[in-house]
C-alpha cells in the first residue's frame, strides 16, 4: 500500500519561495503562492506575457537563465514547473540536499511535497490528496466538493475569525462551545449568509450568543424537486437536501432524488391524491410548523418548481403567519422539462411567440380557463393536468376556434427513465392518450411547436404515433 502523506497548512507569508519554468504551469503556482502571501522568485530563461507583467510590477522576482542552485538560497519551499524533466530532476536532487521541501508538478516521485487539489472559500481551505496514488481522484472529489460547499462559506469563515474572542468569553467550557457551534452552524447564521444578507446575519450571531441554549430555531426551505431526473436539481437544492433534519415531501418527487437527502434525515411522504387536497395541505401545514418549531431544518419539497402549480405561496403564507424563518429554492419546473426532454422548444421564431403554463385538473378547474384566449392561435399551452380530462380539453379547445389539425406532444414522466411521448394532432388527442394508455404525471403540450417531438427528440423512445420512418429498419 502507498505510504500517506502527512498535511499540512504552510505559514508563506513574507518567506521567500523559488518557482522554476516560465510558462503558464509556473504562473498558476506562482498565482497561487502569491495569494497565500508568500515572496515568488519565478527563474526561468524567459517569461511568458502575464508572468513578466508580474515582474515588471515588482510583484514577482525574475531570476533569468537555466536554473542554478544558489536559487535555492534563502528559499523554504521551491516548485519545479518546467516540460524539461532534467530540469525539473536538478531541483529536486539540490532542494533535498539543502533539505528543502520541492514539489516538481505532476511528478509524484520526484517531489518531497506534494500540492492538493483545493477547493477555495477564503480562508476555509480544503485539500484533498491521494498520496501520490490517484490525483484523478483527488481532483474529482474536490469537484464534488466544489459544487457542495456553498460560496458564502467563506463569509462564515470570517465572521467565526473576527468573534472569537467573544465566543470563548461566553463559552469558556469547550463542551459548551461545542454545543454553540453546533447549533450555530445549523442554524439561521449560515443561511442568512448564503441570502447574502451580512449584517442580518452579524445581528443574529450576535442574539444567537447571548440568547441561552434551549431557543434553537428551525426553518423551512421550499425546495423545487424537478421532474425526476436528479441532474435537472439545482446545487442550491442539493445542498439544503444534504442539510435537512426533516423532509416532507410530495408523492411526484422521484426516488432518484430522494436518494439524495441526507442519509439520517427524517422523510416523510406527504403526497396528495385528486379529491382530498384541502384537508391534506393542512396537515402539511401542521408538520412544516410543528418540526420547525422543534427547532429542526425541515425541507419541503415539490416536484419541479414549488411556485408553479405547487401551492409554494400559501404553504409560506402560513409560515410567516407564524413567524418562521424561510428560504425558496427554485426547481425545474414540468412544463420546462418535458418540453426539453421531448424536443420541443416552447417558443419557435415562426410558430410560437408566447407560452402559457395552465392547470386543468379537473373540470371545476378547466370551467374556470378562459378558453377564448387558450384557444388562440401561435401560442404555445404547456397543461399541467390529470390524464382523464384531455378529451374535455381538446374539444373544448376546437370548439373555441383552435384548428383540429393543431399538433399536440404529450409527454409522460418526463425526464424519467420510463418517459413516453406521444403526438398527433388535437382532434385526435384523447382517442390517442386512450389508445396509448397515458397515465399520470403527463404534461400536454399543444401548438404549433409540438410536432418538433418528431424530428428532435433525443431522450428515451421516439414519439408514439409519429410518422414511420421512411427506411424500414433491418429485422
Ligand atoms: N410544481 C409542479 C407541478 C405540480 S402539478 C411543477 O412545477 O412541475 C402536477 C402536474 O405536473 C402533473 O399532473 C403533471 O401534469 C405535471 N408533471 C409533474 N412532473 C411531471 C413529469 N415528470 N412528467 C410529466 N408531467 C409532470
Amino acid at each position: 500500500m502507498a505510504q500517506p502523506l502527512f498535511p499540512v497548512f504552510a505559514d508563506l507569508r513574507g518567506r521567500p519561495v523559488l518557482v522554476v519554468g516560465g510558462g503558464t504551469v509556473a504562473l498558476r503556482k506562482a498565482t497561487a503562492l502569491r495569494e497565500a502571501g508568500a515572496l515568488v522568485r519565478v527563474g526561468a530563461p524567459e517569461l511568458n506575457a502575464e508572468l513578466a507583467a508580474l515582474a515588471d510590477t515588482g510583484e514577482i522576482e525574475h531570476l533569468p537563465g537555466r536554473f542554478a542552485p544558489h536559487w535555492l538560497d534563502d528559499v523554504w519551499l521551491a516548485v519545479a514547473a518546467t516540460d524539461d524533466e532534467d530540469v525539473n530532476r536538478a531541483v529536486a536532487e539540490e532542494g533535498q540536499a539543502r533539505r528543502l521541501w520541492v514539489n516538481v508538478v505532476d511528478d509524484a516521485r520526484a517531489s518531497s511535497v506534494q500540492i492538493p487539489a483545493r477547493v477555495d472559500r477564503g480562508p476555509l481551505q480544503v485539500a484533498i490528496s491521494s498520496s501520490g496514488t490517484a490525483p484523478m481522484l483527488a481532483r474529482h472529489l474536490r469537484e464534488t466538493l466544489e459544487s457542495q460547499l456553498d460560496a458564502s462559506l467563506g463569509d462564515l469563515a470570517e465572521l467565526l475569525g473576527r468573534e472569537r474572542d467573544r465566543i470563548r468569553t461566553r463559552f469558556p467550557q469547550i463542551n459548551a462551545r461545542r454545543r454553540f457551534f453546533d447549533r450555530l452552524l445549523r442554524g439561521r447564521v449560515p443561511a442568512l449568509l448564503r441570502r447574502r444578507q451580512r449584517l442580518a446575519a452579524e445581528h443574529e450571531f450576535s442574539a444567537q450568543l447571548s440568547a441561552d441554549a434551549s431557543s434553537a430555531r428551525g426553518s423551512v426551505a421550499l425546495v423545487g424537486a424537478g421532474p425526476g431526473d436528479p441532474g435537472l436539481l439545482t446545487l442550491r437544492a442539493l445542498r439544503v437536501l444534504n442539510e435537512a433534519d426533516v423532509i416532507l415531501h410530495d408523492r411526484l418527487v422521484s426516488s432518484e432524488v430522494l436518494q439524495l437527502v441526507r442519509r439520517d434525515a427524517q422523510r416523510i411522504e406527504v403526497g396528495k391524491q385528486a379529491g382530498n387536497h384541502h384537508a391534506t395541505q393542512d396537515q402539511i401545514h401542521a408538520l412544516m410548523l410543528e418540526h420547525a418549531r422543534a427547532g429542526k431544518r425541515v425541507v419541503r419539497l415539490k416536484g419541479g418548481d414549488p411556485f408553479v402549480f405547487g401551492r409554494g405561496g400559501e404553504e409560506l403564507e402560513v409560515l410567516r403567519a407564524h413567524g418562521i424563518d424561510f428560504e425558496v429554492v427554485p426547481g425545474i419546473t414540468a412544463a420546462l422539462a418535458c418540453a426539453a426532454y421531448a424536443g420541443v422548444p416552447l417558443t419557435h421564431r415562426e410558430h410560437a411567440q408566447s407560452v402559457r403554463l395552465v392547470t386543468a385538473h379537473c373540470k371545476q378547474s378547466q370551467d374556470t380557463l378562459d378558453w377564448q384566449a387558450l384557444a388562440l392561435e401561435r401560442q404555445t399551452l404547456a397543461v399541467y393536468m390529470g390524464v382523464a380530462g384531455l378529451e374535455g380539453f381538446s374539444a373544448r379547445l376546437i370548439e373555441h376556434g383552435r384548428a383540429p389539425s393543431t399538433p399536440f406532444a404529450i409527454v409522460e414522466n418526463g425526464s424519467r427513465a420510463n418517459q413516453r411521448v406521444v403526438t398527433g394532432a388535437l382532434a385526435d388527442l384523447a382517442d390517442l392518450a386512450r389508445v396509448h394508455a397515458v397515465q399520470s404525471p403527463a404534461l400536454l403540450i399543444v401548438g404549433e411547436v409540438a410536432s418538433f417531438a418528431n424530428t428532435l427528440h433525443w431522450f428515451g423512445d421516439a414519439p408514439l404515433g409519429a410518422p414511420a420512418p421512411a427506411v424500414a429498419e433491418a429485422a
